[in-house]
């Protein structure tokens, strides 16, 4: 499964973020929450298109899409160089496909800043300069070996990671991060292989009092500030208040207390989404009366792979797609209304499959 890894110095948020995630009650009973690991958490995707299918299904079983959620913690100040147990932090990272990164923007004397006051920028870039010397040990081993590799292969990919371990080798010198540096589409794929800790995509998350969330402090105006050049989302959410109405026992509870703050929907279902888009990853639906369900499949895939997602027996045996768009769906009402209306589109293999469709995969066996 697809991980989101949560990090920032000690004492921003992230367990009391984590914690909220994870708190059972917060979910509704169609949407559970499991454990992993201590700090591993599986989190379904929040999706009102779920709701209102099962409305006009009535299935037996739904069943929403995930994503994994890990907290590491532990991240200080000289990590890169092994630092406060760095390199098993580092590595637990890499293993992410996405980060979250958590920037305190509040004020509270009861909570130790291990840098003695509240700067959220400052803290990002702690954080970024650990990563970004993590990738630049990276590089520097590979240039050396690239370097004699490029001067004898007559393989041009040899020579294209040349030069782009020289670009991100530039930049990250010079303090930025490897997801700053342009490369073309070639260059991409070969940069993919690198692993690269700065490449990954990142959110933001400017961790708020409970007063700062549809204001924005100064501490929030600074981050996006320093970030706007990054082309990465700034969330708000003010963790410790979350915290505090996922303990709440009933939805209509929650609802309220949220409606109070002035917000809509919880700043978790917000992350949620928000690091859901950040992988890239899109949703189609199965929808029988046995279970109405989400499936998550990477943008731009072709409709044999999708339906390998739900068996790998289905890609192989791939003949056909039969697609009703969920717009198509609601407004019809059912599958069969879709039949009469001419609104189910037969699709082969070169289909990509869009956000929201409804699926029907025919296959050999
Ligand atoms: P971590 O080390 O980043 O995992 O941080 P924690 O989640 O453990 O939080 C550190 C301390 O800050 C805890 O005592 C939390 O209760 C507190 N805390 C977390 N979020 C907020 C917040 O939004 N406002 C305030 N005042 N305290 C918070």
């Amino acid at each position: 499964a697809l991980q989101c890894g949560i990090v920032g110095l000690p004492n921003v948020g992230k367990s009391t973020l984590f914690n909220c995630l994870s708190n059972a009650k917060a979910q509704s009973a169609n949407f559970p929450f499991c454990t992993i690991e201590p700090n591993v958490g599986v989190i379904t995707v929040p999706d009102e298109r779920l709701i209102q299918l099962e409305k006009l299904v009535k299935p037996q079983k739904v069943t929403p899409t995930t994503i994994e959620i890990v907290d590491i913690a532990g991240l200080v100040k000289g990590a890169s160089k092994g630092e406060g147990l760095g390199n098993k932090f580092l590595a637990n990272i890499r293993e992410t496909d996405a980060i979250i990164h958590v920037l305190r923007c509040f004020d509270d004397d009861n909570v130790t800043h291990v840098d003695g006051s509240v700067d959220p920028v400052r803290d990002k870039e702690i954080i970024d300069l650990e990563l970004q010397l993590k990738d630049l040990e990276t590089i520097n081993n590979r240039i050396g070996k690239t370097e004699k590799l490029a001067k004898s292969s007559k393989n041009p990919e040899d020579k294209r990671l040349l030069e782009v371990l020289i670009k991100y080798k530039e930049a990250l010198e010079s303090g930025k991060s490897a997801r700053t540096v342009p490369l073309t589409d070639q260059e991409e794929k070969v940069a993919k292989s690198l692993f690269l800790l700065t490449n990954k995509p990142v959110l933001y998350v400017c961790n708020v009092d409970e007063g700062s969330v549809t204001t924005e402090n100064q501490y929030v105006q600074a981050v996006k500030q320093a970030v706007k050049d990054e082309n990465a989302q700034v969330l708000v959410i003010a963790a410790q208040t979350e915290a505090e109405i996922a303990e709440l026992e009933t939805y209509e509870e929650r609802q309220m207390f949220l409606e109070d703050l002035g917000l809509k929907e919880s700043g978790v279902a917000k992350l949620i989404k928000s690091a859901y888009k950040l992988l890239n990853l899109n949703t189609f639906f199965t929808a029988g009366e046995k279970e109405v369900r989400a499936w998550t499949f990477p943008a731009g895939a072709l409709a044999p792979q999708a339906a390998g997602i739900i068996h790998s027996d289905f890609e192989k045996g791939f003949i056909r797609a039969e697609v009703i768009k969920y717009e198509d769906f609601i407004a019809l009402g059912s599958e069969q209304a879709c039949k009469e209306a001419g609104k189910i589109h037969i699709e082969g293999k070169e289909y990509e499959v869009q956000d929201g469709d409804i699926m029907h995969f025919r296959f050999n066996v």
